[in-house]
């Protein structure tokens, strides 16, 4: 469906996706880069700026927007990815978890952070987000169900004085919104004893906590990759239609058109700009190397969408003088070759980096385009 999210910094459209600048910067490219690719919210990583720069510093110089440049939107997230990858996932790490909140040891520095649910609110608060995220406790698939069990209790705990300390620190007037994280990794019974615990708390976004389902592009299995489309068609359904849904670290760009399909509202992912850095772009679907499908069945009743890939490192763009994609009109495609993009991003060009990001932003911003006029013609 579409909805409107309305923020200090303008509305979001959803569906909406939203590039990760985790340290403050979308790699490669400057916000205007960003901005001209049609990107108009971006999500960042609380606990990177809080460790690497100050949300303290932040705050004096004069919040996150003008600290950065950019006017738009602004999602932080909560710590809890990294609370999944420096300390669940990574048995006997310097890094340790109580009911508390969590202790980070910078590998660089050595510098210790504590994240609670209460400072995390309070960081995203100095960094001045508009949206915020409660700090949440994902878990590995394969960790004991007593473990798992008590990862839930914790989450909804925390979830619990996040939005405490949420609601004490924003003023009614302040447009802020918060969103509460539901985990339970591959187990439907856990998610949804975390997602009714959640919903009774009334957060204005529910989060997919995709992690640790979600690892990216691939995927150990076939099995593996149906359940997490059946998680979250199942989650969906729990989540009442005048609540934001936001399936977090969500991803290929069919897999965002199954989410929106099913009723999911925001998405972000490193992928475009990742994969840009490693030469994968993604084109429309005559000029790729094969064709990948979605066929709407949901929300996006019978509309289909087609797209391809280019990995532009390989041999079979060596003496390509075509644009990426004759169909798209951003910087890349407009003013240089496959050939020779191919060439920058084999030598590690930071230019190459930055052109192939701008074009993979742009082909996600286009395919979301497409995904909300296809909502606007069913909902006709
Ligand atoms: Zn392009």
């Amino acid at each position: 469906m579409i909805k409107e999210i309305d923020t200090n910094h303008g509305k979001i459209k959803t569906p909406a996706f939203m590039p990760d600048a985790t340290y403050g910067s979308i790699k490669s490219i400057s916000f205007t880069d960003a901005f001209n690719s049609g990107i108009r919210e971006i999500v960042t990583t609380t606990l990177h700026l809080e460790q690497k720069i100050g949300s303290l510093n932040i705050k004096e110089m004069g919040g996150i927007h003008k600290f950065m440049g950019w006017q738009r939107p602004v999602l932080s997230d909560s710590g809890g990815w990294q609370v999944f990858s420096l300390i669940n996932a990574q048995k006997g790490s310097k890094n340790f978890i109580t009911e508390a909140g969590c202790s980070f040891i910078d590998s660089k520095t050595g510098k210790q952070t504590f994240l609670s649910p209460e400072n995390s609110i309070d960081i995203q608060l100095n960094l001045d987000s508009d949206i915020l995220t409660a700090l949440d406790n994902p878990i590995g698939a394969s960790e004991s169900l007593k473990l798992r069990k008590e990862s839930i209790k914790l989450n909804t705990i925390w979830a619990e004085r996040a939005i405490k300390r949420f609601k004490e620190q924003s003023s009614t007037k302040n447009k802020k919104i918060l969103g509460g994280v539901i985990q339970g990794a591959g187990d439907f019974e856990l998610r949804k004893t975390s997602a009714l615990e959640l919903l009774e708390m009334d957060f204005d976004i529910y989060n997919f906590g995709g992690i640790p389902m979600y690892y990216g592009e691939s995927w150990k299995s076939e099995k593996e990759y149906r359940l997490f489309h059946e998680m979250l068609v199942f989650l969906a359904k729990l989540i009442p239609a005048n609540k934001f849904k936001y399936a977090m670290g969500v991803g290929q760009p069919k897999d965002i058109a199954f989410c929106v399909d099913t009723g999911w509202d925001l998405f972000d992912t490193v992928l475009p700009t990742r994969n840009a850095r490693h030469g994968l772009l993604y084109v429309s679907s005559p000029e790729g190397e094969e064709e990948i499908k979605y066929t709407g069945s949901g929300e996006l009743k019978n509309s289909i969408f087609t797209y391809g890939v280019q990995h532009l490192k390989s041999l079979r763009y060596k003496m390509d003088s075509k644009p990426v994609d004759s169909n798209c009109s951003c910087e890349c495609c407009k003013t240089v070759s496959r050939a020779y993009l191919r060439n920058l991003l084999r030598l590690n060009e930071p230019a190459g980096f930055r052109l192939a990001t701008i074009h993979n932003l742009t082909f996600y911003t286009s395919w979301m385009k497409l995904l909300r006029n296809s909502l606007l013609e069913v909902q006709k």
